[in-house]
């Protein structure tokens, strides 16, 4: 890189790559981490979901090495430079968070691309388990700046599943395609409208800021115990459901099928199918407003997918319900929980002038109830992965 002025942005990576391995890297990639606006337990069910990625993202200096080393530092944690043996890359001897970057070189081989031996140095600005994909921002920085390095010309769809194998096999993590769609596809002043079924994709507009909208991040820092056999029967009640209303996924059931689902569903699957149904009508419903009318007249419809949640999926938890419904009562047009569930974070989207009301009543209401401080981050639609130095 001949630059004489790092871009912005770029200054602490390379500081901190010029420290590490001396003089300065090839170029500089970057990757968001994603907030999903609407669309929960949908994309195992062949349905829709609307994420969008964040200004918040991983940024990795590389510069390609004439061996087949590859060592690779983090500017977060005291893990210290990693050297690994490109040609014996495993599971076992990537440890910690290069697991990400080993699983991404390994993907890539796995496709026919080979990438060189490297020195790669990263900086991410997306918080750690605050439900933001911090782990697959890693991924899609990495992978797009191999790519380039290695001379590869892969498509954004062929990336995003690369990353995914990377993410299910090596990592070893039964992740979707969600994040990566988002993180690589991405657009500001846009979401990413995901089709779960045949994995198109299309950009809606979704410009919060230029509406005065500020989509904020509610971390609640709490992850239950019952979060992983939560998950995976919800994904099992989901199965059940479409097996007995004969369809291939719940993606094929619509809401005037639901009289009929009921009487021959047992009570808790029929929620969980109720939910996964509504969701996607909502998600389709969103896309139709923010087309026609923008992001101020989709409050509702967070709500909405809240009280789905809550009631009929049964994933919410006392800590998301108190920031949903403090961020609404303070002055959020809507607000939901976003991922998984059963902790993790949620979102409001709130007029930018309220923010700091929001973000002082959550802080209080959270304090109040005697709940762990949660952490506040106010997000926007951004570009998604690309070189920026
Ligand atoms: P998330 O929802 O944020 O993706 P994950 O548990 O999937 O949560 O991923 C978090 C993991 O990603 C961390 O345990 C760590 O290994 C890795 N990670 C994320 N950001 C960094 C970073 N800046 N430096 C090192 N590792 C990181
Ligand atoms: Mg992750």
């Amino acid at each position: 890189m001949n630059t004489q002025t790092p871009a912005p942005g770029t200054e602490k990576v390379l500081g901190a790559f010029s420290s590490a391995f001396g003089g300065a890297p090839d170029g500089v990639w970057q990757a968001p981490g994603r907030v999903n606006l609407i669309g929960e337990h949908t994309d195992y069910n062949e349905g829709f979901v609307l994420p969008f990625a964040i200004d918040l993202a991983a940024r990795v200096a590389v510069r390609v090495r004439p061996d087949r080393t590859v060592r690779l530092l983090s500017t977060y944690g005291r893990q210290g430079v990693v050297e690994l043996d490109r040609d014996a890359l495993s599971r076992e001897s990537a440890t910690g968070w290069t697991v990400y970057p080993a699983g991404v070189v390994w993907a890539l081989a796995e496709h026919g691309v080979d990438v060189p031996g490297f020195d790669l140095v990263l900086d991410s600005g997306v918080p750690l388990g605050s439900g933001l994909s911090s782990s697959h921002a890693i991924e899609c920085a990495v992978a797009t700046a191999l790519t380039e390095l290695a001379g590869a010309e892969l498509a954004p769809e062929e990336l995003v599943l690369l990353t995914q194998r990377a993410e299910n096999e090596f990592v070893g993590a039964p992740t979707g395609i969600m994040d990566q769609s988002a993180s690589l596809r991405g657009a500001a002043g846009h979401a990413v409208f995901l089709d779960c079924r045949d994995q198109s994709v299309e950009l809606i507009p979704f410009d919060a800021p230029a509406a005065g909208l500020t989509v904020l991040v509610v971390d609640t820092k709490v992850s239950h115990s019952h979060a992983d056999g939560g998950y995976a029967s919800r994904r099992s009640a989901c199965e059940l459901g479409a097996e007995v209303l004969g369809v291939a996924a719940l993606r094929d059931v619509s809401s005037a099928d639901l009289a009929e689902a009921q009487g021959l569903l047992d009570d808790v699957t029929f929620r969980r199918v109720r939910h996964v149904v509504t969701e996607d009508e909502r998600v389709l419903r969103t896309v139709e407003i923010l087309r026609s009318e923008g992001p101020a007249a989709i409050g509702a419809l967070l709500d909405a997918s809240h009280a789905s949640m809550r009631d009929d999926f049964e994933i919410s938890c006392p800590e998301l319900d108190l920031a949903v419904e403090t961020a609404r009562s303070a002055g959020a047009i809507g607000a939901r929980m976003t991922g998984g569930g059963f902790g993790g974070s949620a979102i409001a989207l709130v007029p930018t002038t309220a923010e700091g009301r929001v973000r002082e009543a959550v802080t209080a209401a959270f304090a109040a109830a005697g709940y762990r401080a949660p952490d506040l981050f106010a997000v926007s639609p951004a570009d998604g992965a690309r070189r920026v130095g």
